[in-house]
C-alpha cells in the first residue's frame, strides 16, 4: 500500500514535470495558453492534517506535494502552496493552528504541484523563489492576478529571510531538479524543506525540459550534504519526513548514480542492456526504484551531446 501510494506521488511529478515543461513551449509560442493547475486532480491525495516537525514548523502532506507551514514573530510562512485546487483546504489546515496571517509563499521550484496555488493567492502574500522558478510561474501567467509589479522577492545563489529563531535561508547549487530549485533551511528549528531534490527514498527527477540537469542534481544534493551543518530533519517533497542521516545517504545514492553513468556509457552503448545491469548496494535496498531507468536517461542526457546518444 505505502509503495503504490509513493509509486503514484512519483508517477504524479514526473506527469507534471513533463505537463510544466510542455507549457513553456507552448507559452514561448502562444502567451494565451496557462497550464491546468485550476483544473480537478483525480488522483491527487487529499490535504492532510498538519503534523508538528519543531516548534512552530508543521508539515502538511497531501494535495500535491509536503507543504511547510512555519509560525513566526508576524506571519505564517507556507513552502509549497501545492496545487490551487488543493489551496482552500491548505489555507483550512493553517487556520486550524493558528489566526496569523499567512505573509509568506516560499517556492522550492515551479512545478504545479508545489507551485500551482500561486495562481489564486492572495496578492498581499510575498512570493520568494529562485529567479528562474519566478521566470517559470511568471511565463504560466499564475502571478498574473498581483498586479504590473508582483509582490514577488527572487535569489540567485541564497538569501536569508527574517531573523533571529525566524532565520530562513534559501540555497541553490545550480541547475538540478529544474533550473530554480530551492533548499529551505529553517535553522531554529534545524529542519531543511528539500523539495522534489529529496522527493522520498525513490530514483529522483532530472527535468531536463524544465532546465535541471542530473549531473547537478548529485551536485546539489552531495555539496548540501558537506555544507549544511545544523540540520538534523529533511522535510521531503512527498514522502515521509526523513533524518540529516538518510539526506546524506540519498545524496550519495544520486552521486552513485552519476559515477555509474560516466563510467558505463559511452559512443555505441546500449542504455537498454548497461542502465538495466546497475548494481543496487545494499544500503538502498528499501528505496523504490520504479523509475530508475528514466533518472540514468536523464543522467546521461545531462553528460552525454544528443549525437553520442542515437546508436
Ligand atoms: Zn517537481
Amino acid at each position: 500500500m505505502r509503495s503504490s501510494v509513493r509509486l503514484l506521488a512519483v508517477a504524479a511529478v514526473c506527469l507534471v514535470a513533463v505537463a510544466a515543461a510542455g507549457a513553456v513551449a507552448l507559452r514561448l509560442r502562444a502567451p494565451a495558453t496557462t497550464p491546468v493547475s485550476s483544473a480537478a486532480r483525480p488522483g491527487v491525495p487529499p490535504v492532510g492534517p498538519a503534523t508538528a516537525v519543531a516548534e512552530r514548523l508543521y508539515l502538511v502532506p497531501g494535495g500535491g506535494c509536503n507543504t511547510a507551514v512555519f509560525i513566526t514573530a508576524t506571519g505564517v510562512v507556507v513552502v509549497d502552496p501545492k496545487y490551487a485546487t488543493a489551496w482552500p483546504d491548505l489555507t483550512a489546515r493553517i487556520r486550524a493552528l493558528t489566526d496569523t496571517p499567512i505573509t509568506h509563499v516560499i517556492l522550492t521550484h515551479a512545478h504545479p504541484d508545489h507551485a500551482g496555488a500561486l495562481e489564486v493567492l492572495p496578492p498581499e502574500v510575498e512570493v520568494v523563489g529562485h529567479l528562474n522558478a519566478i521566470n517559470r510561474v511568471t511565463g504560466y501567467g499564475w502571478l498574473k492576478s498581483r498586479g504590473a509589479t508582483p509582490n514577488v522577492r527572487v535569489f540567485a545563489d541564497r538569501i536569508t529571510l527574517f531573523a533571529g529563531a525566524d532565520t530562513i535561508s534559501l540555497i541553490s547549487h545550480g541547475p538540478a531538479h529544474t533550473d530554480g530549485d530551492a533548499l529551505v533551511v529553517f535553522h531554529a528549528a534545524r529542519v531543511l524543506h528539500a523539495g522534489d531534490l529529496f522527493p522520498d527514498t525513490v530514483a529522483p527527477i532530472a527535468n531536463i525540459e524544465g532546465g535541471g540537469n542530473g549531473v547537478g542534481l548529485a551536485h546539489t544534493l552531495t555539496t548540501a550534504a558537506s555544507a549544511i551543518h545544523d540540520v538534523d530533519t529533511v522535510i521531503t517533497g512527498h514522502g515521509p519526513v526523513q533524518t540529516w542521516a538518510d539526506f546524506r545517504t540519498f545524496a550519495g545514492f544520486v552521486q552513485m548514480l552519476v559515477d555509474y553513468v560516466r563510467a558505463e556509457m559511452g559512443f555505441r552503448k546500449d542504455k537498454n542492456v548497461v542502465f538495466r545491469a546497475i548494481p543496487i548496494p545494499p544500503q538502498y535496498a528499501g528505496y523504490h526504484l520504479d523509475r530508475l531507468f528514466n533518472t540514468l536517461d536523464e543522467i546521461d542526457r545531462s553528460i552525454r551531446p544528443r549525437w553520442q546518444r542515437i546508436f
